[in-house]
């Protein structure tokens, strides 16, 4: 898996195949995808594009997409992995991860597809009462069909991991986190790189992913982009912020899946390995820990998830 790919949540479906044959062309491999950014058809448009021009070959892509809510039932996992590939325009997948550990009720692909957080009654938020290991055990039966090539999770705490880990037949091979300097979780990626798990961390960029959701937190907090030590590190080592934020994770090992939106941002996120961050810039950095979550199960579904 490469140490740097592309997101494409929120990305425009007027704009998504270009953006995502652009970043082909730029040289990336790795895209993350989703189901409930329903924006699939158009990310499969753009790779198809680049793979009929000739820019790259489907072995050369590394593509994670995630099994949604509401899709947790065993009845269910395949039926909307199917739709995924469809989607997508893909024979198999790279990795597949579980969104969130938590399962909505199922909500008919005619009816509403994604699902989002429609459980069927309007705004109310409806639990199916799916364990975890149910809805692993159909991902284990993808991989050996050959559908996967490998699966993991998504905003998982370390509790409902080891649960998983404790009677998973395929242990989860990556873990996707939000991480960036206002929600460092040392603990967690610790425990999770020491057990041969791959962490990916998204929402790098703190904040700012989250200013046109108009989060309150994030209208807050300070920009990252504007965190004094963070442009004074930036400043030191003449390079952006931005690539400030993604060398922290890739230092340490850990994905990253930054969402550029122009020509310039595409090109930069890709070129952060070029540069080390010392010793007092990390002690610097861990400072600015404050714990502050942007994407909060709590906020869109009432869910206690990290709590
Ligand atoms: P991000 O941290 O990548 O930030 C995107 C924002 O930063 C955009 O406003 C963009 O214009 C700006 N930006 C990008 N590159 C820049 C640069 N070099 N300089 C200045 N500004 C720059 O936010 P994200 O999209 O939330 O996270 C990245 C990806 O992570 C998503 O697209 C998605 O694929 C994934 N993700 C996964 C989950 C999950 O639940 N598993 C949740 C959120 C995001």
């Amino acid at each position: 898996m490469p140490i740097i790919g592309y997101g494409t949540w929120k990305i425009p479906h007027n704009v998504c195949a270009d953006r995502v044959y652009q970043a082909v062309k730029s040289g990336y491999r790795l895209f993350d995808c989703a189901q409930d950014y329903a924006n699939e058809k158009e990310v499969g448009d753009g790779l198809k594009r680049a793979m009929d021009d000739g820019l790259v070959k489907r072995e050369e892509l590394f593509v994670i997409s995630k099994l949604w809510n509401s899709y947790h039932h065993p009845d269910n996992v395949e039926k909307a992995l199917d739709v995924t590939m469809k989607d997508l325009k893909l024979d198999y997948i790279d990795l597949f991860l579980i969104h969130f550990p938590i399962a909505f009720k199922f909500v008919p692909f005619e009816e509403k597809y994604p699902a989002g957080t429609y459980c069927g009654d309007g705004d109310k938020i409806i639990l199916e009462n799916v364990p975890i290991i149910d809805t692993w055990r159909v991902m284990e039966t993808l991989v050996e069909k050959g559908k996967l090539k490998s699966i993991g999770v998504s905003n998982f705490n370390g509790a409902v991991l080891m649960d998983l880990l404790s009677s998973a037949k395929i242990r989860p091979a990556v873990l996707q986190i939000e991480h960036h300097p206002y929600l460092q979780q040392p603990q967690l990626i610790k425990w999770v790189q020491n057990n041969g798990i791959k962490v990916i961390a998204y929402s790098s960029f703190g904040p700012q992913s989250f200013l046109e959701l108009k989060n309150p937190r994030a209208l807050e907090c300070k920009p990252l982009f504007e965190q004094e030590d963070i442009v004074r590190i930036a400043a030191a080592h003449n390079v952006s912020p931005a690539k400030v934020l993604l060398r922290w994770s890739t230092q340490n090992e850990i994905a990253v899946i930054p969402k550029g939106d122009t020509p310039e941002q595409l090109a930069q996120n890709l070129q952060v390995n070029d540069f080390d961050l010392g010793a007092e810039d990390l002690a610097a950095i861990e400072k600015l820990d404050r714990n502050i979550r942007f994407n909060d199960a709590w906020e869109f579904a009432g869910l206690p998830t990290f709590y």
